[in-house]
């Protein structure tokens, strides 16, 4: 077989292992090269673990983000490219204030397009991967890195475009992460009751309008991957500052999670090649496998 190549597209350090982190590591684990892309240097995130508001952590953020970007990746078993881009922060209030000066959400959507048509035309991933159009999470990034993803999904096949970024490359096959599913919170939920134990889920659950299904309206493919939760855990922790490993999604045991929603979910947003769905790996209709 020749060589597969995954590219993952994402806004920040961290991102990669929590949407898709266990499919990553199963394919790069069966010996397929598995690209990380993150576009921003995630700065402006905020300390999210208690344990890590420390002094020594404040205004070296960038830095330490790096770090645990490498950390991650390690052990995930992938590789890892940062596209360069200033994190442009979660704007609160009302109204949301405007987005800081030179950042990923307000630079033309040309500078980060380019710079991902180079990594892919050098890449030349089979499959991408990235957000929908509410970005999974409504940060400008993340809406950004779906907007960048898409544009250079295009673009990276046609030769006409970014002539200086390298040799076009056609890739094969688009998809959405869907992760975050109502009837898999409510399955780990479920069980939690069924042990006499109060879930961490309910706060969530309770505002979820079940009109707003993604699972039955676009979920297209569902990757086997229950082997890898533990390694998709350790690369989340390995985000020390923004991730609290006594929060509410390391709650429910692994081994629920492997007997009661053994994959992750995607969608398949575009492709090069015929497809049949549902399907069960991104690179149905690529090779053989
Ligand atoms: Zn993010």
């Amino acid at each position: 077989m020749s060589e597969l190549r995954l590219m993952a597209v994402h806004a920040h350090p961290d991102d990669e292992s929590s949407k898709g982190a266990a499919t990553m590591a199963r394919y790069a684990d069966e010996g397929v090269r598995v690209l990380v892309v993150t576009l921003t240097g995630g700065e402006r995130g905020d300390i999210l673990n208690p344990a890590m508001d420390l002094p020594e952590v404040h205004g070296r953020m960038a830095e330490i983000r790096r770090d645990e970007m490498a950390k991650a990746a390690e052990i995930l078993g992938v590789e890892h490219h940062w596209l360069g881009f200033v994190d442009s922060g979660l704007p609160e209030g009302d109204p949301p204030p405007p987005l800081p000066d030179g950042c990923l959400g307000v630079v033309p959507l040309e500078h980060p397009t380019e710079a991902l048509v180079r990594v892919v035309r050098e890449f030349r991933p089979h499959v991408m991967t990235t957000y929908d159009e509410n970005g999974g999470y409504p940060h400008p990034d993340h809406i950004r890195c779906h907007q960048v993803s898409v544009a250079a999904y295009e673009a990276a096949a046609d030769h006409r475009l970014y002539p200086d970024a390298g040799d076009p490359w056609e890739v094969r096959k688009l998809y959405y992460t869907h992760g975050f599913l109502r009837q898999r919170m409510q399955l780990l939920q479920d069980e939690f009751a069924k042990y006499g134990q109060e879930g961490p889920f309910a706060k969530w659950l309770k505002h979820w309008d079940p009109d707003h299904d993604v699972f039955a309206k676009r979920v297209t493919t569902r990757v086997e991957c229950a082997k890898y939760f533990a390694q998709r855990d350790d690369a989340l922790r390995a985000h020390a500052t923004q991730i609290d490993p006594n929060g509410d999604f390391f709650r429910a045991p692994i081994e629920w999670q492997q007997r009661l929603w053994p994959t992750e979910e995607y969608e398949l947003a575009r492709s090069r090649v015929p497809v049949s769905l549902p399907e069960t790996d991104l690179f149905t209709g690529i090779e053989d496998r």
